[in-house]
């Protein structure tokens, strides 16, 4: 049920009474190729139930064994987050009965995280930025994923069957949890929003997570409490689960604010609960929140602490590449485009592909085509990402190359672009096995203008008599002809000097 508009206050009369306090969490799944504990593979959308062993479905008497590359993808966040990372810390076992979970406890990091104190400074539309402080950032398993079938919102509610996939169950999770934020006033939910952007651009730049909210690789629970203007004390914050866009998650902290305003207006308390996130924009209750003592969190036995070396940490901190949004302005800079041109391109996924190609030696004009035309209209075809499409910068490069040389014109290098994604092999071989490589050599095209001419005697004539333009339809012929391998402008150039018009 949606709150009624009428019991919103304005988004302005919220701002004049109260200031927001903002806790974002933020999940990210990592991309590591098998589970946090186990050696199933960590995949997306295969049949449910497939990617299981004894140790992910809780079975007696298995033992998990830990993933170092999720230990290095985590301590890689911590440090590009500013964190201090901790030197020994131990997993906890987080118990609960719920079906989603088959061990009954989750094994995840409670007082000992692995990233503490840091903070990321978040890029703002109006250029400026805005520190939001970070609390910590620990490693845990994700659970299982339930499907409740029978009620008409898709929750266990009123739900008849209840389907469960373990898949996802030990999947690497990062939870990523902000200190208060405070003092945005209105900004606050374009805040929230520009956190969790950076925090997507920032971890798919470390290339430790796929980041698809939409698929739930990244998810954000947002908290919110308004005090009094001039209150010293924090009021009661709810958490709304699952915001599972940008823009939702700046819909749903707005809207937070405006029903807990209405509810503290007419003299109310606000509940310490969660709250759902509803596509068409509002939130309602969910379960009253749990507290940390509910769950028995004590420490993992049957895995060691996590302590990384001094020197373990040292290196991964030369992986850290620089900040995306501070890349994207110094290489905008270096094409010379306007933000409307950089922002298409950020858009489309094109960046990074952009970048890699003009590092195999095209130009930037040349590669932006390539990415954000072309390319960009084929992933949209197979809906797939840019990137994912099965052609990489230095094929592209190689394409522009040729068409540098004059070995191809334009519309014969789509043909050979279009022949690499059919995975027919490199450029070159494609314009070799398709015979689109254009004909350079004069002969051959002298040899197709004379037989145009010849079965057109009147154009000929019209040309030999001064009508340049009626040339048009003899380089149409020969185009025809060769199969568009020609150059037209040599083409045009050999028929007018066969008619005598040539200089
Ligand atoms: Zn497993």
């Amino acid at each position: 049920m949606s709150v009624a508009t009428a019991e919103l206050v304005d988004y302005d009369d919220v701002i004049a009474a109260y200031e927001p306090v903002m806790g974002m969490e933020v999940h990210v799944e990592l991309s590591t190729a098998t589970k946090m504990f186990c050696g199933c593979a960590n995949r997306f959308g295969a049949e449910p139930n497939t990617l299981v062993c004894p140790v992910c479905l809780g079975l007696p008497g298995s033992l998990p064994v830990l993933n170092e590359a999720a230990v290095e993808s985590a301590i890689r966040i911590g440090l590009a987050l500013n964190c201090d990372i901790a030197p020994w810390g131990r997993f906890a076992r987080k118990n609960y009965f719920y079906p989603d979970q088959p061990k009954n406890y989750q094994i995840s990091q409670y007082d000992e995280p692995i990233a503490i104190n840091g903070y990321l400074d978040v890029p703002l539309d109006d250029g400026t930025t805005w520190r939001v402080e970070i609390e910590r950032a620990h490693m845990e398993e994700d659970t299982g994923k339930l499907t409740h079938l029978g009620s008409d919102t898709g929750r266990i509610a009123g739900a008849t069957t209840s389907l469960a996939d373990y898949n996802r169950a030990g999947v690497p999770l990062i939870e990523i949890v902000t200190k208060p934020i405070e003092g945005t006033g209105a900004r606050a939910p374009e805040i929230a929003r520009a956190y969790v952007t950076a925090l997507r651009d920032l971890l798919r730049g470390l290339g430790v997570s796929d980041v698809r909210m939409d698929q739930g690789s990244m998810r954000c629970d947002s908290n919110l409490s308004l005090k009094p203007i001039g209150a010293g004390e924090f009021g009661t914050r709810t958490e709304t689960k699952n915001v599972n866009s940008l823009k939702s998650v700046e819909v749903a902290v707005r809207y937070e604010m405006r029903r807990q305003a209405a509810v503290l207006n007419s003299g109310g308390t606000v509940t310490q609960e969660t709250r759902h996130f509803h596509e068409d924009g509002y939130t309602s209750p969910g379960r009253s929140k749990e507290t940390a003592q509910d769950y028995r969190y004590f420490p993992e036995p049957d895995l060691e602490p996590v302590a990384p070396s001094a020197e373990l940490v040292e290196r991964l901190r030369q992986t850290i590449p620089e900040l995306p949004w501070l890349a994207r302005k110094r290489i905008q800079q270096d094409w010379g485009i306007s933000d409307e041109v950089m922002r298409d391109l950020v858009n489309a996924g094109a960046v990074e592909l952009v970048a890699a190609t003009v590092s195999h030696g095209a130009s930037s004009e040349a590669a932006r085509a390539w990415w954000g035309n072309f390319l960009v209209q084929k992933a949209n075809e197979s809906e797939i990402e840019l990137e994912a499409l099965p052609i990489t910068p230095a094929q592209v490069a190689a394409v522009v190359k040729l068409v540098d040389e004059g070995k191809l014109s334009n519309k014969l290098a789509r043909q050979v672009v279009e022949g690499v994604l059919a995975g027919e092999g490199e450029p070159e071989q494609v314009m070799t096995d398709r015979g689109l490589a254009l004909v350079r050599d004069d002969s051959v095209i002298q040899a197709a203008v004379d037989e145009a001419l010849a079965a057109n005697p009147d154009v000929a004539e019209k040309i030999r008599g001064g009508k340049v333009q009626a040339a048009g339809a003899i380089v149409g012929a020969v185009m025809k002809a060769t199969k568009g391998s020609a150059d037209a402008a040599r083409v045009r150039e050999l028929v007018l000097a066969a008619c005598g018009q040539a200089g």
